[in-house]
């Protein structure tokens, strides 16, 4: 089976127009998917109804194979990375990274090797003692992605993780987690406006337009044809 697959899938929410309409799409495993459009086009609400946070209207989604639509988020193999990191600022760096996997009840032993084996893939250990709220964005940014990975999902989701980064971090962690995904293997989902981080990391561009898919191709395909 695909690793994602969306069938069909729509959004509608209570007070507007329809936010999702007819979003198709299959997933292998260990590509990377940038959704790429406007503000207010649905990439967001995509992103969040694969992870969970929002019920889909219409459609069906699926990973490898097993139909989700019905699992809440913590049940779905995937994490979600926020803009806003979503950090509480006051745990540490190293709680951080564990509160997934204390929701899960891992014991503590598991749970403190895996979450120092992320710190360290990460370039973390050494700020693990400190709290979020002291540190820099970049740091925060590469917090987040570590609490979303020590859970080890199938599937990582990015809702425009760069957007609060300056101009010379964003290269410099698009980079990074370029790396981190081919390293890990696992599947990414990117959502972004901006055409150049579509460009650079994805294996493809799942373009958007008022809710609806306008073109899926990879990043070549995007650049030479108008
Ligand atoms: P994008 O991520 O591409 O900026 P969104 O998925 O956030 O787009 O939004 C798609 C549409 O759905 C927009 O018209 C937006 O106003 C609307 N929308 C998003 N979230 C909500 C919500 N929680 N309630 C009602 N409408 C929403
Ligand atoms: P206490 O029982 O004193 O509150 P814990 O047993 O929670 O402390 O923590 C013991 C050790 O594990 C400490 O070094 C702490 O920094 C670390 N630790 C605590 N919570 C987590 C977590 N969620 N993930 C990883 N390490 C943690």
């Amino acid at each position: 089976p695909h690793d994602l697959e969306l069938i069909g899938v729509g959004k509608t929410y209570d007070n507007g127009a329809p936010a999702v309409i007819d979003f198709n799409l299959n997933v292998e495993k260990g590509e990377f998917i940038a959704f790429l459009g406007p503000s207010g086009c649905g990439k967001s609400t995509t992103l969040r109804m694969i992870a969970g946070f929002e019920d889909i209207t219409i459609g069906d989604i699926f990973i490898k194979g097993k139909r989700i639509n019905d699992l809440p988020p913590e049940r779905r193999p995937t994490s979600m990375i926020f803009q806003s990191y979503a950090l509480f600022p006051h745990m540490s760096v190293r709680r951080n990274v564990g509160y997934g996997l204390d929701v899960k009840g891992m014991a503590k032993r598991e749970r403190d090797a895996k979450v120092e084996r992320i710190l360290d893939t990460l370039g973390l250990t050494d700020i693990a003692d400190q709290r979020p709220d002291r540190l820099s964005g970049g740091q925060r940014q590469r917090i987040a992605l570590a609490r979303g990975l020590v859970v080890e999902p199938d599937i990582l989701l990015l809702d425009e993780p760069l957007g609060a980064l300056d101009a010379n971090l964003r290269k410099a962690i698009q980079a990074e987690l370029k790396l981190l995904q081919i390293n890990l293997g696992i599947t990414f989902i990117f959502v972004t406006h901006a055409q150049s981080e579509a460009l650079t990391m994805s294996d493809r561009i799942v373009v958007m337009s008022n809710g609806r898919i306008e073109q899926i191709s990879t990043p070549r395909d995007l650049y030479t044809r108008p």
